[in-house]
């Protein structure tokens, strides 16, 4: 299986869709972590091939999504300030704020480029030496590593108009964040395939061994899922959940050591703000001492001002696999991808945005 057409082998799903069904013999719970997995599960009618038995829930792993409101205000307060150029992915562009958006700072004169990569950024501040270039680092472990390369490589050339506004999360702690709070209850955990890339799949051993949920790395092609929910069957069926990846052209146990020590180098864990869950200790990344010059938070005086979350979003209680886009009431109706009310109607993994093009069911 070399090969994307592979993966999406018709005969192939109808195999395991039909082992699925053979194998389950009792309700399970999984969540799909990854706003990925999430829009893989929608566009592929995944859910509706499943058993009545197996129940699939989708979670926190959209970094745009999770972005709190707070957070995306500093952004935009520093989008205002005079000599700065923000260079951010672009899914962030149209997520609206507390009071504004980096769309509509921009329309009024802020000068935001969208890029596709930090070197895209490290070149912006490279040419605008009078100029502080701030990159908006959202993401997960996937993406540290580039912003970290990019620190190290603005260190290397003297390039000092550079800094990160460091957003980044981490996945293993605000799962641990989201199990200990009992509000869902889960059986199985498709663990994201990028992330484990990075970390491996030890970091996810926990969930199996302390609270007794089964764990798949899964990629992101509908084969990959429909394997990875197999395989978790298989687990929960026999009573014996652990760790186990179905991704293996992408995931090693140990992960990518050169990209971990990238991230070390650079970053240290600090709190981090999740829309829906708040404040989780540990689940954030800030840069470290050494490399604090680089840091936006330092360089900068923010005041992002009060923050107001969306009237009648429940985009948090989404994120937390409590409710699903079916359970709000601005869903296709004042909330469409032309006007969101929020994130998950904006990212195009949110939860939303895949039940608005895919379907509802
Ligand atoms: Fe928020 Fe819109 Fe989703 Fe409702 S449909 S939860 S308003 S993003």
């Amino acid at each position: 299986m070399k090969f994307v057409d592979e993966f999406r082998d018709v005969e192939l799903a109808r195999a395991v869709v039909s082992r699925i069904h053979r194998k389950s013999s009792r309700h399970i719970r999984l969540m799909e972590f990854c706003g990925g997995h999430t829009v893989t599960i929608m566009k592929h009618g995944i859910r509706q091939l499943l058993p009545p038995t197996v129940e699939m829930l989708s979670g926190p792993g959209c970094p745009v999504c999770v972005t709190a409101n707070q957070d995306l205000d500093r952004a935009i307060a520093l989008a205002r300030e005079p000599g700065v150029i923000i260079a951010t992915f672009g899914d962030m562009l149209k997520v609206p704020g507390s009071h504004s958006s980096l769309q509509r700072v921009r329309a009024d004169g802020a000068d935001i480029r969208i890029v596709y990569s930090t070197l895209d950024a490290l070149h912006i501040a490279r040419q605008n030496r009078d100029k502080s270039v701030v990159f908006i680092g959202i993401g997960f472990e996937t993406t540290a590593p580039t912003i970290a390369a990019s620190i190290l490589e603005a260190e290397e050339e003297g390039i000092t108009n550079y800094h990160v506004l460091s957003l980044h999360k981490l996945c293993p702690p605000v799962i641990k964040a989201l199990l200990d709070s009992g509000e869902v209850r889960l059986d199985g955990l498709i663990c994201p395939g990028h992330v484990s890339a990075i970390i491996g799949s030890r970091p996810w051993e926990f969930v199996a061994r302390d609270y007794g949920i089964g764990c798949v790395v899964s990629g992101f092609e509908p084969l990959d899922v429909l394997q990875s929910v197999e395989m978790l069957v298989d687990q929960l069926e026999r009573g014996e959940p652990r760790v186990e990846i179905a991704y293996r052209r992408g995931v090693r146990p140990e992960g990518n050591l050169r990209a971990q020590e990238l991230m070390n180098a650079i970053f240290e864990p600090s709190a981090a703000n999740w829309r829906g869950m708040g404040v989780v200790p540990g689940s954030g990344l800030k840069l470290n001492k050494r490399y604090q010059r680089f840091d936006a938070q330092l360089a900068f005086e923010i005041d992002p001002g009060p923050t107001v979350e969306p009237k009648g979003c429940i985009c948090g209680d989404i994120l937390r696999g409590v409710k699903t886009p079916l359970d709000c009431k601005l869903f296709r109706g004042a909330c469409t991808p032309e006007h969101p009310v929020g994130p998950c109607m904006v990212s195009s993994e949110g939860s939303c945005a895949g039940y608005y093009h895919y379907g509802t069911v």
